[in-house]
């Protein structure tokens, strides 16, 4: 790694100040300081790279595992409210057969209650019949009107067998009241527990469900810091890439630079026609309008966030939100340093510019299309692509960055756009 550094520290110094041996108003020392100063700054950045991607790793590791964690606490919910619904319907069944049971039973009830009023009615007439035939108004005087020892037997005998046959008609009304009535009573004992039952494991099932959404929350958060984290961190070969190509870019910026202080009348006639577009389209809402100065609006819309602060992580950017089909333009003349898919800046551009002798680098992220390649050379407001929604994003924005040097991973050289690049 050292090796490689210096090797390309090297050659950026030998390329670059030829180059800037040619700005006008500073010396060929000058020149070569400036520029050593620019590599400096990459320098101290690929020192620090290891180390702050290790850090945002670790980060990402323990967010993964805490929201494995949460996952896993979610599936034993889910069982467990899987297991109460279960439940549920299970005594939801018994409590519908009880109650069918209970209507079942009280018709039976009537039943034997209209069997009970026969029965009544069947007593009152043997009474009333042994009233009208005279002599049995009641059982004594029945026994009373023996004629002879022979006769009482009889009697007797006769009236035995009658309250005999009264007595088992009463018994068998006690019996059936009785059995009704314990039948009854045990069924609706069965239904009381049951809808206590039911009530309880409804409320179970209610609480395992706030609890649920709990860690749904709670997932939801980490998950955002997740985000957070992968936002400020990218894989170390993808970020080489860009440093590699973001030398050759800076080169390129600044003798386009050169070349447009050479021919400035004619090039700032071009600047402002060279609104090309690319045919991206009929319902296009337009770019905005291409401010004079160094530098133009990158996206029409308004601004979702600020530079700075958005919750504990730092948001390097500003966001642009709008509608459907937005066009992304270059923010000022430059060189696309890289054109590319990242999973966490979704289709992004990398641009380098050189503005009077300064290096910026300005990044538009999350676009849905992008219409420039690495290495191409764009003009202050020449459409690059698409407002959009991919990689780490959560609804249609450009997230654009200004760096007042060269990208670095840990962006410390983004500076606040505000009052430098015109933005909504
Ligand atoms: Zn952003």
């Amino acid at each position: 790694m050292n090796k490689s550094i210096i090797t390309f520290a090297i050659a950026a110094t030998v390329g670059m100040g030829t180059i800037f041996g040619g700005v006008p108003g500073k010396t060929e020392a000058e020149s070569i300081s400036s520029l050593k100063g620019e590599q400096n700054k990459i320098h101290d950045k690929r020192t620090n790279i290891q180390s702050g991607i290790n850090q945002a790793n670790s980060k990402i590791n323990t967010l993964k595992s805490q929201q494995a964690d949460v996952k896993s606490e979610m599936k034993r919910l889910d069982f467990a409210i899987d297991d109460t619904i279960t439940k549920i319907d299970d005594k939801s069944e018994k409590i519908k057969n009880t109650k069918a049971e209970i209507t079942k039973l009280q018709a039976e009830t009537k039943v034997i209650q209209e069997r009970i009023k026969k029965r009544n009615v069947l007593l009152k007439d043997r009474a009333r019949s042994y009233q009208e035939n005279g002599g049995m108004v009641n059982y004594l005087d029945v026994l009373m009107g023996s004629t002879s020892f022979s006769d009482f037997i009889d009697r007797a005998n006769a009236v035995a067998t009658i309250m005999q046959a009264d007595q088992d008609i009463i018994k068998q009304h006690e019996a059936d009241k009785v059995e009704l009535a314990q039948k009854q009573a045990k069924v609706e004992k069965d239904l009381s527990s049951l809808e206590k039952m039911l009530a309880d494991l409804k409320n179970m099932n209610q609480q395992l469900n706030e609890q649920k959404k709990e860690k749904d929350k709670l997932l939801a958060s980490l998950k955002d810091q997740e985000e957070e984290a992968h936002e400020g961190m990218m894989e170390l070969q993808e970020e080489e890439q860009i440093l590699a190509a973001q030398e050759a870019a800076i080169k390129q910026a600044i003798q386009n630079e050169k070349e447009a202080q050479r021919r400035a009348a004619e090039e700032a006639k071009r600047n402002t026609n060279s609104n090309n577009g690319n045919n991206s389209g009929s319902q296009s809402i337009p770019a905005p309008n291409v401010s004079g100065g160094s530098w133009t609006q990158p996206a029409a819309g308004y601004r979702s966030s600020g530079f700075g602060g958005r919750g504990d992580g730092n948001h390097y950017g500003v966001d642009i939100a709008n509608g459907t089909k937005v066009p992304i333009v270059a923010a000022a003349n430059g060189v696309v340093i890289r054109s590319y898919y990242s999973s966490t800046y979704g289709n992004c551009i990398f641009v380098s510019h050189s503005i009077n002798g300064q290096v910026y680098t300005t990044v538009y992220a999350h676009m849905t299309q992008r219409y420039v390649g690495s290495g191409a050379s764009v003009k202050k407001g020449q459409k690059i692509g698409l407002m959009g929604n991919t990689g780490a994003s959560r609804g249609q924005h450009l997230h654009f960055e200004l760096h007042k040097g060269p990208w670095t991973q840990d962006k410390r050289y983004a500076i606040n756009p505000v009052g430098i690049v015109p933005l909504p």
